[in-house]
Formats: structure tokens, sequence, C-alpha cells
């Protein structure tokens, strides 16, 4: 006998119908002899009716009574599944977000779960019950009982945290499509299911806009090896399990188990790592146009020159900086081939376009975790706390999960114990997870629609600058993504200045750019620009690591659509790009062509 964790999301509760179906799978699973606690989300799209009604009456409603409001939707579909399992005699009971006791943070409309009381559920369950759940939702303590909500899709985070929580044996996540596909299934219909994925895979797919399930989700089944599996409410197929490779092994300085308390405040910073072997090869003033890139990495991957971190930043005028590190061995090998390569990006013979620089003696730190996830703070602070140790950044590349600064090699060791100190990680560590063998080096494909790019011209290069920028941010509860400090250095009123660039929420670009604004006037930054018509495409796959070719793969697809990459970013396993907004499903279309994902079946939306 198991005790299971089912979520059902908005979908699979759209109607009566679908909650009576519901309820015989519920049933079916207790009377397979297993204990069931089920977590609902608010029937099909209540949720997003209530955010309307609320955008009627106010531009900006208080954020405590859009929870009031918002948490609404979910008591509505745990009385009525409550109800539909007692009409086919099962015995069950609801209950909201405080009567289990979800305590969270007082964040309101954003709250993480502190932790969870299981005394009262398991007494249900003991007694027989099934126990549904109210997801989304919490109290910020026990004696004030205010409601609070996680953020939007955050049921599959109520279920699998209550997993976690007591012990579960799995946690199913039931929803409208079959599992997790290799992309976006309404924007590909070819999409292929998988039978596996990552945790890590999954977190950086969840957080680059797959919204199958809710990033901090995943960091939860990650860091407390929840088993959980997402699988369709319609059918009996077997769904994607998302595997937890035994973390606690995955660096020297992995924390202790962790304990139920605070449990989604869990250290944001799991490991602090580095390379001290690296190089940097730039190319300055490369012209602005599709097929650079790929022209570029093309030509690196027939060389068969693995390159470990790819930038890409925007400038003034009509030309990009590109950026890539190698291990110095290699050093030779690619900065034969950008020399070789660059006349053939020059749009004029001899002009000073596709300048080729290197840098030797660099390394990279990287701080690595899923708390980071939606916490501001935690790269402001990782460039607050370099800063502090008089370290310069010369490149920053981020994913999700991962922060990963270009530092002089002299400097390595400062950083290093700094940030160890900053973030309590007891000692860093060199290695990566080795992919699993038969790891594919894409896994999937995605597509975030919902970001816009904000860049500050002429930032001074100085140590603290990033430190000050991100921090402002942080302050305002603004979290950035894809960071990129471009490469081209210039000299303004005597001091070296360089661009950066970098994404946000849309919903957050117009208060960033106003904060930013503020300050750029006190104390001389350059112009701060926004687009909000970008669109952010991803591939992710752990075997990509070690495998050269697979940027150039992705960059070629991209240009014979003659579609404009205006920004890369890359960790290990993914390699982010961003585009025109209006490119955006065109492009996720053409790169999951190109790495031949597609399956036979056609994806059919269920009704
Ligand atoms: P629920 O209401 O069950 O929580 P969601 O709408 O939040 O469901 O998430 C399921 C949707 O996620 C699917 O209908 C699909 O359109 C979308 N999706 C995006 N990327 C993927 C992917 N890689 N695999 C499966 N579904 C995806
Ligand atoms: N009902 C909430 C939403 O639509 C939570 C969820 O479904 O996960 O965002
Ligand atoms: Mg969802």
């Amino acid at each position: 006998m198991a005790l299971i964790v089912q979520k059902y999301g908005g979908s699979s509760v759209g109607s009566v119908e679908r909650i009576q179906a519901v309820a015989q799978r519920v049933d079916k699973t207790v009377k397979a002899g297993n204990s069931v606690v089920v977590v609902v989300s608010a029937m099909g799209k209540t949720t997003d009716g209530l955010v309307k009604l609320a955008n009627g009456i106010s531009k900006n409603p208080n954020r405590r009574e859009m929870d009031m409001l918002l948490s609404t939707g979910e008591q509505v579909t745990i009385a009525l599944l409550s109800m539909a399992l007692q009409e086919i005699g099962q015995a069950a009971i609801s209950m909201t977000g405080a009567q289990v006791g979800i305590v969270t943070e007082a964040e309101h409309t954003r709250a993480r779960i502190l932790h969870i009381e299981t005394e009262r559920l398991m007494r249900q369950i003991e007694a027989g019950k099934v126990v549904v759940v109210a997801g989304f939702q919490g109290i910020s303590s026990t004696e004030e009982l205010e409601i609070t909500t996680l953020g939007r899709g955050g049921s599959d985070t109520s279920a699998v945290a209550l997993a976690a929580a007591i012990g579960a044996d799995f946690c199913e996540i039931y929803t409208d499509v079959p599992g997790i596909l290799t992309t976006d299934p309404r924007l590909v219909p070819e999409a292929q299911l998988m039978t596996e994925i990552t945790c890590d895979e999954m977190l950086e797919l969840a957080s680059l806009g797959a919204k199958v399930l809710h990033p901090r989700a995943v960091e939860i089944a990650r860091n407390y090896g929840v088993p959980l599996v997402v699988r369709s409410s319609w059918t009996e197929q077997p769904g994607t399990w998302v595997t937890t490779p035994h973390t606690r092994e995955r660096t020297a300085c992995s924390s202790a188990p962790l304990s139920l308390v605070n449990l989604e405040l869990a250290r944001p910073v799991d490991a602090v790592e580095f390379d001290s072997d690296q190089a940097k090869v730039s190319l300055l003033r490369v012209p602005d146009k599709p097929g650079v890139a790929a022209r570029l990495f093309g030509e690196i991957s027939r060389q068969n020159v693995d390159v470990d971190l790819i930038i890409q930043s925007i400038h003034e005028g009509n030309s990009n900086d590109i950026a890539f590190t190698v291990n110095t061995p290699i050093l030779k090998r690619a900065e034969a081939v950008a020399a070789a390569i660059a006349p053939a990006l020059r749009n004029q013979p001899n002009s000073d376009e596709a300048e080729v620089i290197i840098e030797k003696d660099t390394a990279k730190v990287s701080i690595a975790g899923a708390g980071m996830i939606g916490r501001p703070g935690v790269a402001a602070k990782m460039f607050a706390t370099l800063a502090d140790a008089g370290v310069n950044i010369q490149m920053i590349s981020t994913s999700e999960v991962k922060v990963s600064c270009l530092v002089d090699a002299v400097d390595c060791d400062r950083a290093i114990v700094a940030l160890c100190r900053g973030f309590e990680i007891t000692a860093s560590s060199t290695s990566l997870t080795p992919p699993a063998a038969n790891s594919p080096a894409v896994r999937g494909v995605a597509l975030d629609m919902n970001q816009a790019r904000l860049a500050i011209r002429q930032l001074p290069d100085i140590p603290g600058m990033a430190g000050r920028l991100f921090g402002l941010l942080a302050e305002h509860n603004i979290s950035i993504d894809m960071i990129i400090q471009s490469q081209r250095c210039r000299v303004v009123d005597g001091i070296p200045r360089r661009d950066i660039a970098f994404t946000v929420a849309r919903m957050d670009a117009e208060n960033a750019q106003a904060k930013l604004q503020q300050v750029a006037a006190q104390i001389g930054w350059g112009e701060v620009v926004l687009d909000s018509a970008i669109a952010k495409v991803s591939i992710v796959g752990s075997g990509m690591v070690g495998q050269p070719g697979i940027a150039a793969k992705m960059f070629e697809a991209l240009a014979e659509h003659q579609i404009n990459i205006q920004m890369i970013a890359t960790s290990e396993i993914k390699i982010s790009c961003v585009v025109a907004q209006e490119e955006g499903v065109k492009a996720l279309q053409v790169i999951h062509a190109a790495f031949d994902l597609a399956g036979s079946e056609k994806f059919v939306v269920p009704v």
C-alpha cells in the first residue's frame, strides 16, 4: 500500500463531468489499496476570470485582496470533488490551505511555503478518508490566518510540498497533455512524449517557459527526492517521470539533508563551482544580421572545438559582440578558427568589424542552486560579494539556476573564498554531474513570450557596478533573468565602460526601467533602453555537455529561416536566444525540427 499525492490541474476539473471522472480515478487508486491526498486547481479558467474581475475594478489591485479573491477558485473545486467522491461511496473531506496548515511567507500573491502541518490531514487519512486539498494557497501563520497564494500555476508546488511533508511514496501531476513533451504541443503538434527527464533539465525547461510544471514544484521534488510523474487525466498512459539523480552527492559542498522547516526557503545556493583554466575569445563589432552566430559556431564545431559559455549582447548601431570561453589547452585552435572566419563575417572587407580579442588566464566562478529562482537578491549578492573582495567581473552568463562570472585567474581563489563565505557553503567544487550515458544532447525546447529586454549603456567597468544595479532591482523585488555584460569596452570621461543587458518579466519591465532611469541620471550611467517585443527560445539537455556543435545547429536553424539572434546566453545544459517577438513561435518550431525531436503522432487538444 502506498501513500500517494495526486494533483489535478484546471482543465482536468473544468466541468462537473470532469470532476466525476477525477473522482472515479481517485476511487480506483484507493480501491487498489492506496491512501490518497488529492490537490486540485480552480475549475478551467476560473483564476483568469477572477483576475479579470479584479482588473475591472483596479489597475493595481491590493495584493492581500487579490489573494482573498483568487483563493476562492480552488475552494469551489475541493468541495465539488469531495461531494463527487462521497456520491460514489468513497469517504472524503475537503480542506483549504488554512485548514491543513500550509504555512507560507506573508508575501501576498507570491508566497513561498515555510512548512506544512501534517497532523490533521494524516488523522483523516488514517480514518480512511481521501483528503482533498485546495492547491495554490496557504496562510501566513497559524495565528494571523492571512490567506496567501503561491503565484500562478502554484498548485503543482502545493502538491509536491505536501508529498514531501507527509513522506508520500510519489506525487502524480494530472494534466491535459500525456506528460512532458519535447516542447509545447499547442505550438508544435508533432512534439514527442518523453518517458523521463532529470530534475535539472526540467527545472531549466519549466523556468524557460514550459508551463507544464511550476518550477518551484520541480525544485522541491529535487531537494526532497520526491518521485514525480506527469500524466494525462484523460488516459491511462504512464506519463513522464521526473528523475532525481542522487542530488546530495552532486558536489563536495552540498548541504546536509534538508529539514521540512522553511521548506521553500532552503538556502538559495547549494554549490559554488569553478573552472580556473578558461580563456575567452571575443569577436567585437560583428554585423547584426541573421547567420553570423551560425557561421562562427558552425566553423568552430567543424573544427571540433568544445566551447563552454557563449554570450552575445546588443549594442548601439548595427553590430554585436559575441564571446565564448574554452578550456586553455584548446585556446590556440579556437583562436585560429575565430581569426580564419572573421573576414567572412565582415560587411566591408577592410573595416574594423569582427575584431578578434583573446583573453587568457581567466577563470569561471559560478553559484548554483534551484533556490535562486524568483529571488532577485541572489545574483545581486554574488556581484556585491565579488566587488567587496575586489574582483572585477569580465563576463556574466546566467541560467535559471546558475550565475557564472568570468574573472581574472589570479582572482579565482579570492572569489571562491568570498562566495563560499557569503553563501555559507563549506567547500567549493569543480565538478559538474556527468550526464548519464544515454542523455540526449537536447531534451526539450521552450519558448517564453512574456519577457522584455532592458539594456543600460555605458556602465562604468569597475567592481561593484553589477552589484549595485541588480541590488537596486532586487530591492524592488524585480527578478532578472539572462544577464549579459557586453565585451566591448569604451572609455568615456576617462572611465572604461561597458553595456549590460538582461531580461525581466514583461509585467515588471516599465517599473524596472523607471527605477533604473532615476539612478542612471544621478550617477552617470548611460541610457536605459527597453524592448518589450522579444521572445526567448531555449534548448535544454544534459547531454550537450562536452558535445561540440549543438549551439551551431541551433543558430543555423534560425539563420536558415532568416531569424536574427539578438542575445545569446548559455549554461552547461541550456542555450537561450532572444529573438523578435513575432518570430518566437517560428523560432521554436524550426529549432524543434532541426534537432529531430518530432514524433510521428500529432497532439490533439482534449475536449
Ligand atoms: P494544468 O491546468 O493541468 O496545471 P497547465 O496549463 O498549467 O495545466 O500546463 C499544461 C500545459 O502546458 C499543456 O496544455 C501545454 O500546452 C503546456 N506545455 C508547455 N510546454 C510543455 C511541454 N514541454 N510538455 C507538455 N506540455 C507543455
Ligand atoms: N488556479 C491557479 C492558477 O490558475 C493555480 C494553478 O492552477 O496551479 O494559476
Ligand atoms: Mg499548471
